[in-house]
């Protein structure tokens, strides 16, 4: 998880990214975008896994549109395999 926490931290959660997601208007919440993707990662560890991270976890196309319009260029879907190798170790 270390490469997914790291991209996490550099979210200012700004919503930039958001126009760029195919999933987050079909998702009908903000955990089916970038930004509440990366928010959900940062609290993996402490909250662990739930039916909601793990929907925003794996709805996710890892297109990398969203990374596009990040004026930091966080590689949200690179996160997004990191973390869904962490829930897979977990449950193992
Ligand atoms: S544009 Fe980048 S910094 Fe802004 S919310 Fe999206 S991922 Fe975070
Ligand atoms: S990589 Fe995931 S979060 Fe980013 S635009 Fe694609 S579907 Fe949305």
């Amino acid at each position: 998880m270390k490469y997914a926490l790291s991209e996490a931290s550099r979210c200012v959660y700004c919503g930039f990214c958001e126009p760029a997601c195919p999933t987050l208007y079909p998702g009908g919440h903000r955990g089916h975008g970038p930004r509440g993707r990366l928010q959900l990662i940062a609290t993996l560890a402490q909250n662990g896994a739930s039916r909601l991270v793990e929907e925003a976890l794996y709805t996710c196309l890892l297109c990398g549109a969203c990374t596009l319009l990040c004026p930091a260029k966080i590689d949200v879907a690179g996160a997004v395999r990191e973390a869904r190798a962490y829930l897979r170790s977990r449950m193992a």
